[in-house]
Formats: structure tokens, sequence, C-alpha cells
């Protein structure tokens, strides 16, 4: 962690100031130290550079194996696509001028794609996610000198109230136990005037209903073993193909369709791995933004990718 982080991060529990102790330092980033409550004396470590204000993965546990095992996959300077900014932009709708100097949070930051893009604009970003996957956002772009990342419970941000121009969270909040109660976190830490852009899975239609099935089952398995199962997406995605066959086979246990193997294998695996994976419809997320005093709601295409702007 950078020391400039001290200059957003606040205890979690009390919101008040954080003293840091430093243990090991690489250059400006610490390695190893104690943060510590000034005014209820909880302590929070700092490891590997990262400040953690949670012990363990909870409920996310299948994202921390995801992306330590995928940790390159999807970040555009690695894959060499801009399939990530194109996401990015594709549910926020925010250019350049929107980013200029602004202070950015990134909910769910996982290993790290979105937060990359928004480290090449003139903007700082905090990425923070509650498993592992912190540490390969670490790995990948920790030490950009804008970015700043922590593990925390999206329930427990270790932010005051307002502190962010702008913030998204892009396909996590459907991965909580309680979505709702997730955006209104959010949308509490967003400045008056700021924005706050957010992509969910949606239920329309039935494409879902065999998947939502199966997993009741994929769902209770080790990891490793839906590890091995969703690598099966790789070879199949041939099979898939097939004019009818395919279809049926993609109805009944779809798989990833996308054509990098490694993408479609994680992506597979992203499915049917989660502990929770709510779906919504527009008007239960629009009114989300209204009851929370959002304005200039947007929808975007791509269900659901929705955005607005704070009102006072
Ligand atoms: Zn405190």
């Amino acid at each position: 962690m950078k020391v400039r982080a001290l200059n957003f991060l606040v205890c979690p529990s009390c919101q008040s100031t954080l003293k840091l102790t430093t243990d090991e330092q690489d250059g400006s980033e610490v390695l190893t130290g104690t943060l510590r409550c000034l005014e209820c004396d909880a302590t929070y470590p700092v490891v590997r550079g990262i400040p953690r204000f949670v012990d363990a993965d909870s409920y996310a546990s299948s994202f921390g194996r995801q992306w330590t095992w995928f940790r390159k996959v999807q970040l555009d300077s690695m894959n060499g696509t801009c399939e990530s900014e194109r996401a990015l932009l594709a549910t926020t709708g925010w250019q350049e001028s929107d980013y200029a100097g602004a202070l950015v949070l990134d909910a769910g930051v996982g290993a790290g794609r979105f937060a990359e893009c928004v480290a090449r604009k003139d903007a700082e970003v905090f990425g923070v996610d509650i498993s592992s996957a912190i540490d390969a956002a670490y790995l990948n772009i920790g030490r950009l000198p804008n970015v700043h990342l922590a593990q925390a419970d999206i329930f427990a941000l270790p932010f005051r109230e307002r502190t962010f121009d702008l913030a998204y969270s892009i396909g996590v909040l459907h991965h909580t136990p309680d979505p709702r109660a997730a955006f209104d976190r959010l949308a509490a830490n967003v400045k008056v005037g700021g924005g706050l852009a957010v992509y969910l899975y949606d239920r329309y239609g039935f494409a879902h209903r065999f998947p939502d099935l199966a997993r009741k089952i994929t769902t209770r398995l080790p990891l490793r073993v839906m590890g091995v199962i969703s690598a099966l997406s790789i070879p199949l995605y041939y099979v898939y193909r097939l004019p009818v066959i395919g279809k049926l086979l993609n109805l009944l246990f779809p798989i990833s369709m996308l054509p990098d193997w490694r993408w479609r294998w994680l992506d597979t695996f992203d499915w049917y791995t989660p502990r929770y994976q709510w779906k919504f419809l527009y008007p239960e997320v629009f009114r989300w933004f209204r009851e929370n005093r959002f304005k200039e709601v947007e929808i975007f295409d791509g269900p659901i990718r929705m955005r607005g702007v704070k009102a006072a």
C-alpha cells in the first residue's frame, strides 16, 4: 500500500482515522505493517502490500481461487484486446473527461481488469475485494502509482461516506448475500454530484433456468473438481457449435462460448461456482438508484447495465 492511501482509508467499524506502523517497505510501497484505529483501537494488518480489513474469503472463496488461477486472462495489457475497456465503457458510459482528476472506487476489483483501465486515465482508483483475489490484483496492478487496493467487505467499507467521485461495481453485487444492501453501501460512498454504475445479471427469458438447477449441485462441489469439470468447456466448445445438438446442449448445460480457451474455461467456472448468483430486472435496479437519491439514471444495453448521478 502507499502511505497516500491513508488520505482515504478509515476504520470500517467506527469510521475514525487510522495510524500506520510500517514493518517492511519497498520504495514507496508498505509491504508489511499494522493499521490501528485511533478511536476504537481495532488493528488491521498490512500483509503482502495490502491492508486487510477481513481475514478470510468468506462467501467469495470461489473468486479467490478463480483469480489466482486465471490472474492474467482478462487483463487488456496481458491479452492484447480492449475487451475490459469496452465493458467498462458499456457499463458506465463515462468518458475521459469524467475521469479527469477523479477518485474512483472499484467495488469487487477481482484481478484488476477494470481498475487497470481506469489507471490509464487521469484518475486515482481504489480497488476493494473481500476475497484473496486481491492478491492477484496486487500482482497485476498494485504497484501502479495511481492504484490502491484493500481486502475489505462491501458491507463494511473502510471509507467515509461521500468519499468517491465515481464508483462502479461490474458483475459483483449479485454474488453478495444481499445485493440491495451492498448497493446501498456503495451508493453511500459516492459524493454528491458523483456517479455510480453497476452491471448485474438479469433474469429475463428462461435461458438461466437449467443452469440455475445445475448450480444447486456445482456450488457444492470442491473448487478443484469444478476447475476440472469447467475445463471440459475447452473441447466441448466444438461440439456446442454444431447446429442442432449444440443448441440443445447449450440450453441444458450452457458453457461459455468465447473463442479464447482460457477465457472460456474461466467464464464457465465463474458461472457454476459462486455461492450467490442473484438475477434482476431493470425496474428493480432503477428503484435502487431512485431510493438512494440518484438522478439522471441511465440504462445501457446488455442487461443489466445502469448508472446514475447522486443528488444533494
Ligand atoms: Zn475504529
